[in-house]
């Protein structure tokens, strides 16, 4: 192992280990180059006994209180709706100048929930990495998850630049691009391109899931790529969703709001037969894909 890949921890705790807490896990594991020992903590003992088969982890913890003793970084990888409790749970055991860091997709309610509860001398890097599937669980993780995708850190004024560092250091070991900003312009850079994508998507399965008994057979049966395609969004875990939505309720309700007045503007131009204001909004949208596409972010 060369110098510069020695590992970034000593001991690196993850409170939850589903889909991203579990593929961070992997990349420790399998590289070496993030910490040298990695301890697994979840909410029931069946998901610590599937990380302790799945050999993903040094050690499992069923209290999260004890599975942060010790570390010199520690990963909140639970729904954010969990992430007050835990903080309260942690705290009084953070070893000084440990980092705590976070995945969680809201960063402003984890500021809230989280920052008031740290002692003295424990530094606090929230983040997101913008990688992710519909899928959830221990058996989901995979070491590519984060290859590719950016990782926005929110560091609140004044935190300590060389904890920055380190946790972006991290991200890149686990294959990510940085980007750091605020926690209010996070919120709604990510309400629209992705809290707000999920929620139209859960509502027209919703919509289709509502429709006559007659007709719900032939979504099913008939499903073209486009009704397909919000399916597989909408098959996202409910708790993490639940979360996301209440704990960024300001942003996303905004651009649900403009969402709503320009979907109403393409209500009119259909029955209007503006046939113009149509072609326009679906040349503007296909420019989008393919700047997505040469962004290599498709
Ligand atoms: P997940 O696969 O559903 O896993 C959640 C993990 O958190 C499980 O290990 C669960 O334990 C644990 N957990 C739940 N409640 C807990 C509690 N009260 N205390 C301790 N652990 C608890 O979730 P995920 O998709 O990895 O998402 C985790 C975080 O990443 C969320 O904050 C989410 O917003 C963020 N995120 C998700 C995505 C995505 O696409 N999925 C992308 C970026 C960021 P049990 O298994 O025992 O219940």
């Amino acid at each position: 192992m060369s110098e510069t890949q020695a590992p970034l921890f000593n001991r690196l705790a993850l409170i939850g280990i589903g889909l991203i807490g579990s593929s961070v896990a992997r990349i420790a594991m399998e590289r070496g180059n993030l910490a040298r020992e990695v301890v697994a903590n979840a909410r029931t003992q069946a998901t610590l006994d599937r990380v302790a088969e799945l050999g993903i982890a040094h050690r499992v913890e069923l209290d999260p209180a004890k599975a942060v003793e010790g570390a010199d970084c520690v990963m909140l990888c639970a729904p954010v709706g969990a992430y007050a409790a835990l903080a309260e749970a942690i705290a009084p055991h953070l070893a000084p100048g440990c980092i705590i860091t976070d995945v969680g997709s809201t960063k402003q309610s984890v500021i809230r929930d989280v920052g008031p509860l740290l002692p003295e001398g424990v530094h606090f890097v929230p983040g997101h990495p913008m990688a992710g599937t519909e899928f959830s669980g221990p058996d989901s993780g995979f070491t590519t998850l984060f290859e590719g995708r950016w990782t926005l850190l929110t560091p609140p004024p004044g935190t300590d630049e060389d904890a920055v560092e380190k946790i972006a250091e991290l991200w890149r070991r686990c294959g990510s691009m940085i980007e750091v900003m605020e926690s209010s312009h996070h919120d709604r850079v990510v309400a629209i391109v992705s809290h707000l994508p999920h929620l139209i998507a859960f509502t027209i399965c919703g919509t289709a899931d509502d429709l006559a008994d007659e007709s719900r057979q032939q979504v099913l049966k008939f499903a073209a790529a486009g009704f397909r395609d919000f399916t597989r969004i909408a098959a996202s875990d409910p708790t993490m969703w639940r979360d996301v939505f209440l704990n960024n309720r300001e942003a996303l309700l905004e651009m649900l709001a403009r969402f709503t007045e320009d979907a109403s503007a393409m209500a009119r131009a259909v029955r209007w037969g503006d046939g113009d204001y149509i072609s326009d909004k679906i040349q503007r949208s296909r420019g989008i894909r393919k700047s997505l596409i040469e962004l290599k972010q498709a």
